[in-house]
């Protein structure tokens, strides 16, 4: 297993901003991300754990103690019948063609979400009316002292939050369940949503996605440019001029721009619409 020494978090997230990890190892079984969590419980380090950062807002002094990567160097996946077994740091994007080669449908809303498959069950990731919970048959989760499974009736999620957040395990090996389907209509809506996330999100900047989370009833987007905010920015970091709904590093932003333009947003849309915006991307690090 690889180890670095402050290494500088920019280059592991997608929105390009954050100081160092302290340490951070990149496992590439299940044992080594036992052996991690056993040498940071010894050493009395946090653990951090992250896929591939594009849900992740890591501060400007970095992250204490240990940080776990689980990304391309712990990625299997293969299909069998309607079922997909997959390891935690599989590309949601490649689960997704994998399913398409099998003529597998279910997963298609997840082709264009860059992040893996252990962030998408943490997060719950969904897009364009599908998300990643009702798929999973099951789990396989590691904790410092016991590697375990949840079947389906023990995984419960909601928008954006699953039982992994609640229980602070980490996401090992995942069982997904699809549906027999079309090849080419299967390949079609996968070609649609990509095309329809490239007309609508700022895919060409660096950012971690949606900002906030969607409050019931309301389009965060549309929302935020009514209040005139489409474009406005701190430093380097900038409310997206093509969906307002995102933020994106222009060039050069810290995280404490990207926080102090999250809170000019909270409270401009607090006083407009008596709206209390939740950041959906995760922050993390020494604040
Ligand atoms: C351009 C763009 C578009 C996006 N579109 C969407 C979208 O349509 N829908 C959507 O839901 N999201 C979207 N996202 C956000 C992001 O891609 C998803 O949330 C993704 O699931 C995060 O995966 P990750 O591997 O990058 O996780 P990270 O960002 O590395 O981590 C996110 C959270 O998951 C936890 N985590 C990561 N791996 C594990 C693990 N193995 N075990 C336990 N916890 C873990 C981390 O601790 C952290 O709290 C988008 C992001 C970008 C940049």
């Amino acid at each position: 297993m690889e180890w670095f020494k402050n290494f500088p978090m920019a280059h592991l997230t997608s929105l390009g901003v954050g100081g160092p990890a302290d340490l951070l190892c990149k496992p590439r079984t299940i044992g080594e991300v036992h052996e991690a969590l056993k040498y940071a419980r010894e050493h009395q380090l946090p653990v951090t754990v992250i896929g591939y950062g594009s849900n992740l807002l890591v501060t400007d002094k970095g992250i204490r103690g240990l940080v776990i990567q689980l990304a391309e160097h712990f990625a299997k996946a293969e299909a069998a019948g309607t079922k997909i077994r997959a390891t935690a740091g599989c590309l949601l994007s490649s689960l997704s063609k994998l399913a398409a080669r099998h003529s597998l449908t279910g997963l298609e809303f997840a082709v264009g979400i860059p992040g893996s498959l252990g962030g998408a069950v943490y997060m719950n990731a969904g897009a364009y009316g599908g998300e990643i919970g009702p798929l999973v048959e099951e789990i396989t989760w590691v904790t410092p002292d016991e590697v375990g499974v949840w079947k389906k009736s023990e995984f419960s999620y909601g928008y954006r939050r699953s039982r992994v957040q609640e229980e602070r395990v980490i996401v090992a090996e995942a069982v997904i369940e699809l549906r027999p389907g079309n090849q080419s209509e299967i390949l079609a809506k996968m070609k649609e949503l990509q095309e329809k996330r490239r007309a609508c999100q700022p895919l060409d900047l660096p950012s971690a996605g949606s900002t906030f989370k969607r409050p019931p009833g309301y389009y965060v987007g549309p929302m935020i440019e009514a209040a005139n905010l489409k474009g406005y920015r701190i430093g380097g970091a900038e409310v997206s001029t093509k969906h307002a709904g995102f933020i994106v590093n222009t060039g050069g932003a810290t995280a404490q721009d990207v926080l102090a333009l999250i809170a000019h947003i909270q409270k401009t849309i607090k006083d407009k619409f008596d709206v209390d915006l939740q950041p959906e991307l995760q922050i993390v690090g020494e604040k």
